[in-house]
């Protein structure tokens, strides 16, 4: 039995299964169920999201073949993995959206396809079917640059026409990533682009004032409309879709420390760490003497649990003062006000929850994005500060002072406290954020 909003109108949502994606895709499920659209989310087997944390939508499997395909699910395999997924899906999305429009529901439409960027298949068969189709971005806005600018003309953009935007060194990854590129890497991009321009819309989650010089550029070049309503999390409180189990015993753990005192450090769902690194981390936060907070997710450190490797002596070193879990409510947790910065790895989706509830951070980038949004964090908005990739528990010990305590850090806290208020500012009513999705209601689903 499907399960109906209220306005009669469906909307088809297209999951690419990875933690970073599938948060911002069901949070944005999340918005447009409170605005009355009944939602399907359609997903591959592999990382399936649970259905019974969201009951209110239906939730559809397609197969993804992935284990025939022979693709690994390491960041290094990443373009290879997002081909073989746009191979396989295509056909059986087409058999499933046509079996819902087939599907007799006397008063309900399909008012369009929202897929995550990476599934661009999901574009042609909504084309084919005549469906309206959205793409979704789920990393800074400043990322689409890339695609849709024409390549003969992106140096000259990067280096002429957003001065604000030197700071990002878009020449220098532009350089990095046009070295050798592989098979499926040019084969991705050139399909996600044509995608792109075939899109009633994109959805950024992103904010006006987070990136005015990016967007800005981006709406010269980009035919299809550009609509910013991030942070999703922050327009419409969503359940959890976190695929691991959250550890909630850390929330009463952070009601007993003192405000803003505790550091909270995680890498996210994919970064990963060497086994020195662990043991640099641990006396890094040894001897900063702030409590802590510390994400040690199996696998982190590459074949292992991750805790068996903290070095002999530190457990008793840090006693109360530090909590470990395997995976936190990292929403919940950057809400408490116990906490006063956040060491990350510039994950999108953490730099945002991070923006959004004002706790400045410290910034450990591991690949690909997070770098631009590493850039973004500490000489942009000068809401971070860098750590070297060489991780030093001396440097970790003194970056966290820097960051929480000491006087040098007090322009890096008072940004990030603007930025909290900026924030509320775009998500209620007259906002930036709120008046895009109301527009994008307007403008591409009432067609
Ligand atoms: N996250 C979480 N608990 C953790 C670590 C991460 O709930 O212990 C969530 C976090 O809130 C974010 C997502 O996982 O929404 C990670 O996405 P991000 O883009 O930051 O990084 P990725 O995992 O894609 O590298």
């Amino acid at each position: 039995m499907e399960k109906q909003g209220e306005n009669s109108s469906r909307l088809v949502l297209v999951l690419y299964p990875f933690q970073g994606h599938i948060n911002p895709m069901l949070q944005l499920g999340t918005i447009f169920h409170a605005k009355g659209y009944s939602i399907t989310i359609i997903h591959p087997e592999f990382n399936s999201p649970d259905p019974s944390n969201h009951p209110l939508f239906t939730f559809i499997s397609i197969p993804d073949k992935l284990l025939e395909s022979n693709v690994s699910l390491s960041p290094a395999d990443f373009m290879n993995l997002v081909s073989a997924l746009n191979r396989n899906c295509e056909a059986p999305f087409q058999k499933c959206l046509t079996q819902i429009l087939d599907h007799k529901h006397s008063h309900e439409r399909i008012s369009g396809v929202i897929y995550d960027g990476l599934m661009y298949f999901a574009q042609t068969v909504a084309d084919s079917l005549g469906l309206p189709g959205v793409c979704m971005r789920p990393t800074a806005a400043a990322m689409l640059l890339f695609s849709v600018i024409p390549q003969t003309e992106q140096e000259s953009v990067f280096e002429t026409q957003i001065p604000e935007l030197h700071p990002l060194e878009l020449k220098q990854m532009l350089k990095s990533m046009s070295t050798n590129p592989t098979e499926a890497m040019t084969e991705v991009r050139a399909a996600a682009l044509n995608a792109t321009k075939r899109s009633s819309g994109m959805i950024a989650n992103t904010m006006e004032f987070l990136e005015h010089a990016a967007l800005s550029v981006i709406r010269e070049y980009s035919p299809a409309p550009v609509f910013t309503i991030g942070p999703f999390h922050k327009l419409a409180p969503s359940s959890s879709s976190s695929l691991l189990q959250e550890d909630s015993h850390c929330i009463s753990w952070l009601d007993k420390q003192a405000p803003k005192s505790v550091i909270y450090v995680s890498f996210g769902s994919m970064a990963s760490l060497s086994k020195q690194d662990i043991v640099e981390i641990a006396w890094g936060l040894a001897s900063s003497e702030q409590p802590f907070l510390w994400v040690i997710r199996p696998g982190l450190v590459h074949g292992s649990e991750g805790t068996e490797l903290l070095p002999d002596g530190f457990q008793e070193t840090v006693g109360e003062r530090g909590f470990i879990v395997k995976w936190a409510p990292q929403q919940e947790v950057l809400a408490h006000e116990a906490v006063g910065g956040f060491w990350t790895h510039c994950g999108w989706n953490s730099t945002l929850e991070s923006v959004s509830e004002g706790v400045p951070m410290l910034c450990s980038p591991c690949f690909g994005d997070q770098f631009l949004n590493m850039k973004y964090i500490c000489y942009v908005w000068k809401i971070g500060l860098r750590l070297e990739t060489e991780l030093e528990r001396g440097k970790i010990q003194g970056a966290i002072k820097t960051l929480m305590v000491n006087i040098q850090g007090d322009e890096i806290r008072n940004k990030a406290t603007e930025f909290k208020r900026k924030t509320q500012v775009c998500v209620t009513e007259g906002g930036s954020s709120w008046s895009s999705l109301d527009e994008f209601t307007k403008q591409i689903l009432s067609v």
